[in-house]
């Protein structure tokens, strides 16, 4: 297994680099790609920050914009099926806005992303392993937004305010979400895309909102092995994060400034989380941000983490680019 060899040699954290396909726009505009990709294959990364200068990061698996959903999901399916034999996951996508993000998580409806892949295979092997186990699975759909929690499940239109909590076991968790029991994977898509599209409701531009937020996908699995009787509960956490871009001097008033600082400050504490963990620091600083307060339980310890560093090709991007690699680098 991909995941367990790698993981003598290191800690908990993986990180992937994954770069879209130049788009119509930019190919048209002569935007040029600044990405280099020959020892891709190595993990290697090249950014080409001048006409010969070249700045060299290194990741876990680096995808090239040929390499497909399928491709994708593959290096992450050793992590996803941890969850099944009672670990936490945590798997998200960090990057600037257009980058991604949403395609490598949701993906679309003829490209499904992880989000879909992994609950399709947690069907298909507890299936396989139904004479030895039970498993129960149930997903939460949540958005941070603006340092609040929203329940994109939920159908009462009063929304009251949803806060962290803390059981007596220590685990983490949201009185009062919705938590929609699912029983096989035709009921996952239709769940998925209600969730997706509640994102929209109460704001004037969708896309415009949906880069601002976090969304997160919570499955809840509780498994029974049925020879031993022992039962484990855990949790796998896919999160699309709101878009890593500094704001235009411009935008900086009002509620886009509010957004923006909050944004800010839930990515930088995630930074200063996974930066903590992969250096064993002795004081995790999860509380910092709803973000990491909510994904606590599948950060750190024995939990596995990955993140999807989503970057552009274009020229046109580049500090945006390089200011992503360096959170990615950092936290590796
Ligand atoms: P983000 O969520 O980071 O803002 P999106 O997922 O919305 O970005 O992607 C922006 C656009 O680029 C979308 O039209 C998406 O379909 C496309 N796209 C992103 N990644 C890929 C990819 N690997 N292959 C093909 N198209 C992609
Ligand atoms: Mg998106």
């Amino acid at each position: 297994e991909l995941y367990n060899q790698i993981q003598d040699t290191k800690g908990n954290i993986r990180v992937f680099c994954r770069c879209r396909p130049l788009s119509k726009e930019e190919i048209s505009a002569g935007f040029a790609q600044v990405v280099d990709f020959d020892a891709a294959k190595d993990g290697d990364l090249g950014i080409l920050t001048g006409a010969s200068t070249k700045k060299t990061f290194k990741f876990d698996r680096v995808y090239t914009p040929k390499d497909n959903q399928v491709d994708v999901f593959a290096d992450a399916l050793p992590l996803v099926t941890s969850v099944l034999d009672g670990y936490n996951v945590c798997i998200f996508a960090y990057g600037q806005t257009g980058t991604g993000k949403t395609f490598t998580m949701e993906g679309t409806n003829q490209d499904r992303g992880v989000n879909y892949r992994t609950l399709e295979e947690l069907f298909q092997i507890s299936k396989e392993r139904s004479d030895s186990f039970t498993y129960n699975i149930s997903v939460s759909v949540l958005e941070v937004y603006n340092e609040q929690i929203r329940d994109l499940l939920s159908t009462s239109p009063t929304s009251k305010r949803l806060e962290i909590k803390q059981s007596a076991e220590g685990f983490h968790h949201v009185p009062g979400i919705v938590e929609a029991q699912v029983e096989n994977i035709n009921e996952v898509w239709d769940v998925l895309q209600i969730g997706s599209n509640s994102r929209a409701v109460g704001s004037n531009n969708v896309n415009e909102h949906s880069s601002r937020s976090h969304c997160m996908l919570c499955i809840m699995v509780k498994s029974k092995n049925l020879m031993t009787g022992e039962c484990t509960n855990s949790k796998l956490w896919l999160v699309d994060l709101a878009g890593s871009e500094r704001l235009a001097k411009t935008d900086a008033q009002g509620e886009r400034l509010k957004e923006a600082q909050n944004i800010n400050k839930s990515l930088s504490a995630l930074g200063d989380v996974v930066y903590a963990l992969a250096t064993k620091s002795s004081h995790i600083p999860y509380r910092n941000s709803k973000l990491t307060h909510l994904l606590q339980d599948s950060l750190g310890g024995d939990s596995k983490t990955l993140m999807f560093v989503q970057i552009s090709p274009s020229e046109r991007d580049l500090s945006e680019t390089l200011s992503s690699l360096n959170f990615a680098t950092r936290v590796r």
